[in-house]
């Protein structure tokens, strides 16, 4: 076992309530998993459709899986059944299909729409023009539930360009009163997110340590 206890508990009393912590596991045994829910940690996110969905059926019932990777179309159906609240949302088409399979599971789906806030290009998100047409476009759709926004910053040892990108992120998520959630944060940069209004962090290495093959 491989989790960090110390560190899971320094994070809970560091946010402190003000913002959800989101354990993010891919990559990690469902033994680690379980050690962390054995803590008290409902809250777990994952990357990779095929990996959530077999660590849905081997681990508790009342198990929150966010859903935090880049997701495919044709595999939103795999997830429809069980997933809490989905991150990476960064089309119509996709929040579209995501309405389709919540609705032949009689759900609603909460979503978030992903903002393309870091200077790099790799990053998937939308921009702030894409992001008030899809705010817009949505409107029909009754089986899903845009509940606020989330974005990725710079991997970048410069913290004042992280700074602004988090609060890029703020500005936009405060121009919609519905939104009740801002995912911004991870193991390298949760503090700088917190302060600039984060109000859920996904952080994996700290609590699960490295991982050992890279993620997209
Ligand atoms: C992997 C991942 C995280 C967690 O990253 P750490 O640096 O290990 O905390 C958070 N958000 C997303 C979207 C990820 O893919």
């Amino acid at each position: 076992m491989s989790i960090n206890k110390e560190k899971y508990t320094q994070l809970l009393k560091e946010l402190n309530g003000k913002a959800t912590l989101v354990a993010v596991s891919k990559t990690k045994p469902a033994e680690d998993i379980q050690a962390l829910y054995d803590l008290g940690q409902r809250d777990f996110g994952e990357n990779y459709v095929q990996e959530l969905v077999d660590k849905e059926v081997a681990l508790p019932k009342d198990i929150r899986w966010h859903f935090i990777g880049h997701l495919q179309s044709n595999k939103v159906k795999y997830i429809a059944p069980f997933v809490y609240l989905i991150h990476g949302v960064d089309s119509f088409s996709l929040l579209k299909e995501i309405n389709k399979e919540a609705a032949k599971n009689n759900r609603v789906i909460d979503c978030l729409l992903q903002v393309h806030i870091a200077k790099e290009e790799t990053k998937f998100g939308l921009d702030s023009t894409e992001l008030s047409a899809v705010m817009k476009e949505k409107d029909g759709l009754k089986n899903i539930h845009v509940v606020g926004l989330m974005g990725m910053a710079s991997f970048s040892d410069d913290l004042s360009l992280v700074r602004e990108e988090f609060k890029t992120l703020k500005h936009l998520y405060d121009q919609y009163p519905d939104f009740s959630v801002l995912s911004m944060g991870m193991s390298g940069d949760y503090t700088i997110a917190v302060e600039e209004g984060s109000t859920m962090v996904r952080i994996g290495s700290l609590l699960f340590g490295e991982r050992n093959y890279p993620v997209k």
